[in-house]
C-alpha cells in the first residue's frame, strides 16, 4: 500500500498518517521530518535546507528528491509507505511517478485533506514537539500532562521556528501557489480521495479508513 498524504501545513495530515502507518503497519515518510535530521546532524544538505526551512519556503528539489527516494527505496518501506509532504510541487511528483515505474509500482491513493484556515492557523500555531522522541502535542487540542513536557520520554517540548506567525503565513502562500496543483494533477488520475479535517482525530481516522477499504474492493472487482 503506498499512500501520499497531501494538504496544507497544519492541516493534521502528520498526525494521521502517523496513526495510519502504526495502523497499517507501513512506514511514515514525512520529507519535514527527514530534513530537520539533516538539519540537526549539520550535515552539507542539512546546512543548506535550514536557510530555507525556517524562511517557509520550499527547500530546492535536488536536495529533498534524493533524501525521500532514498527511503522509499529502502527495506523499510517494503510493504508500503505514507508520503508526509512529499511531493510538493509537479517536479516532484514527476520524479516520483517516475521513481516508482522503474520498479513497476505505483501511488494507490492520494489523500486529500482539507480544513478552514482559521482551524489550520490554530494548530500550527498551538503545535509543539518533542526534541528527543519527536513526539507532537497541541498547546489547546492534545496538551502533555505537564506543561512543556513530553508524557514519552519526559524531555521538554519546543515550537519549531518555522511555526512562527511569522512564518507562517509565507508556509501558506507557498502552498497555495505551488502545492495546490497537485490536487488537479492527482485528481486527473483518478488516484484523489478528500478528507475533510474540521473534526476530531478519530473521526478523521475512520474516514481515511474508508477510503482504504472502498480502494480494496475496488480493486478486488478488478481482479
Ligand atoms: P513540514 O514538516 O512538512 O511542514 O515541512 C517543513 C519544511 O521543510 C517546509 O516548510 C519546507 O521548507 C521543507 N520541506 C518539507 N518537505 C519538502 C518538500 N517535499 N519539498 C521542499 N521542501 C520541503
Amino acid at each position: 500500500m503506498r499512500l501520499i498524504f497531501l494538504g496544507s501545513p497544519g492541516v493534521g495530515k502528520g498526525t494521521q498518517a502517523a496513526r495510519i502507518s502504526l495502523r497499517k503497519k507501513i512506514s511514515h515518510i514525512s520529507s519535514g521530518d527527514l530534513l530537520r535530521l539533516t538539519v540537526d546532524a549539520k550535515t552539507e544538505t542539512g546546512l543548506k535546507a535550514k536557510e530555507y526551512i525556517e524562511k517557509g519556503l520550499l527547500v530546492p528539489d535536488e536536495l529533498v528528491v534524493e533524501i525521500v527516494v532514498g527511503k522509499i527505496n529502502s527495506a523499510e518501506c517494503e510493504k508500503g509507505f505514507i508520503l508526509d509532504g512529499f511531493p510538493r510541487n509537479l517536479s516532484q511528483a514527476k520524479i516520483l511517478d517516475n521513481t516508482l515505474n522503474e520498479v513497476e509500482k505505483k501511488i494507490d491513493r492520494v489523500f486529500y485533506f482539507t480544513a478552514s484556515e482559521e482551524i489550520i492557523i490554530k494548530r500550527i500555531a498551538g503545535r509543539r514537539i518533542c526534541k528527543s522522541c519527536g513526539a507532537q502535542y497541541h498547546e489547546m487540542f492534545s496538551p502533555p500532562v505537564n506543561d512543556n513536557v513530553c508524557d514519552k520520554c519526559g524531555s521538554r517540548l519546543y515550537q519549531r521556528k518555522d511555526d512562527y506567525p511569522e512564518t507562517i503565513s509565507m508556509r501558506l502562500k507557498v502552498y497555495r501557489e505551488q502545492t495546490e496543483k497537485l490536487i488537479d494533477y492527482y485528481k486527473s488520475k483518478g488516484e484523489l480521495i478528500e478528507i475533510n479535517c474540521n473534526g476530531e482525530e478519530a473521526e478523521i481516522e475512520q474516514n481515511i479508513l474508508e477510503g482504504l477499504h472502498s480502494m480494496s474492493k475496488e480493486e478486488r472487482k478488478m481482479e
